[in-house]
């Protein structure tokens, strides 16, 4: 059985004494929870104050993005081995938000992964359509080109830690959350597609996380669907109440069926 894992992507919220507050609030509240992996992902000024808070608790720390050389000349950027020195486990990769905003590409997205990897960082790859793919039909298209393109030419063995995050563009930040039946066909449909491209065992064990305006009204009809594996949550992740209403809502769906 796959962990679930309940990621919140803190986007460009919370300074460092806002962050230490929220992380806080969330490691009282979930010391205790089980059979999830929670990760949290901060703003970087933020990694190194909430990583101290998280060493030896059962919350991981992640990055939002990572450049992909190891150093040099490339200002404004951080580099993985950065990220692991500041305690970091995770990295989210090719987020809907750095593709239309910062030119993401299949490209820089690979890289990026390949880098997280050779560091030791779970890379959190993210892909979906936006709603002008959706409304033309081209989902399945779109979202089995941006998987193939981002993973090509890395071997499954390779690719073990990694987890992809299915984001419709049209769902983040909008509060229009996809059906769970729509999330579920198109987890669905990447879970054949790793098949094919690797093997049945690989496609069984990587978790594909939904995301997009979930949260604590939504997340026990989303995690219930066969191939979605968790969530990474945006909005609902920046205060306790939600954030822990969602990780403990997965846990306990997890524990009535273990
Ligand atoms: C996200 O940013 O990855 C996200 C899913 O945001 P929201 O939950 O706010 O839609």
């Amino acid at each position: 059985m796959r962990r679930p894992m309940i990621a919140g992507n803190w986007k460009m919220y919370k300074d460092v004494n806002e962050a230490v507050e929220l992380a806080n609030g969330i490691k009282r509240a979930v010391f205790d929870t089980e059979n999830v992996d929670i990760v949290v992902c901060p703003p970087f000024t933020d990694l190194g104050e909430v990583g101290e808070m998280l060493t030896e608790t059962n919350m991981g720390l992640g990055a939002q993005n990572c450049y992909w050389e190891a150093e040099g000349a490339y200002t404004g950027e951080i580099a993985p081995g950065m990220l692991k020195s500041v305690g970091c486990k995770y990295v989210i990769i090719g987020h809907s938000e750095r593709r239309k905003y910062f030119g993401e590409t299949e490209a820089t997205i690979k890289k990026k992964i390949k880098a997280a990897i050779d560091n030791g960082l779970i890379p959190i790859f993210c892909v979906g359509e936006t709603l002008e793919e959706r409304e033309s039909d081209k989902t399945m298209e779109v979202v089995k080109v941006q998987v193939t393109d981002g993973l090509k030419g890395f071997d499954e063995s390779y690719l073990e830690t990694l987890v992809i995050a299915y984001e419709p563009v049209w769902a983040i930040g909008t509060g229009k959350t996809a059906t769970p039946q729509q999330a579920q066909e198109v987890h669905a449909m990447i879970r054949d597609l790793l098949k094919g491209l690797y093997s049945e065992n690989f496609s069984q064990a990587i978790r594909l996380l939904y995301g997009g305006s979930a949260k604590p009204d939504n997340i026990e009809e989303l995690m219930k669907e066969e191939d979605i594996d968790g969530g990474l949550i945006g909005g609902a992740s920046l205060k306790v109440e939600s954030f822990v209403d969602m990780i403990k809502t997965t846990s306990h769906l997890y524990a009535q069926v273990q």
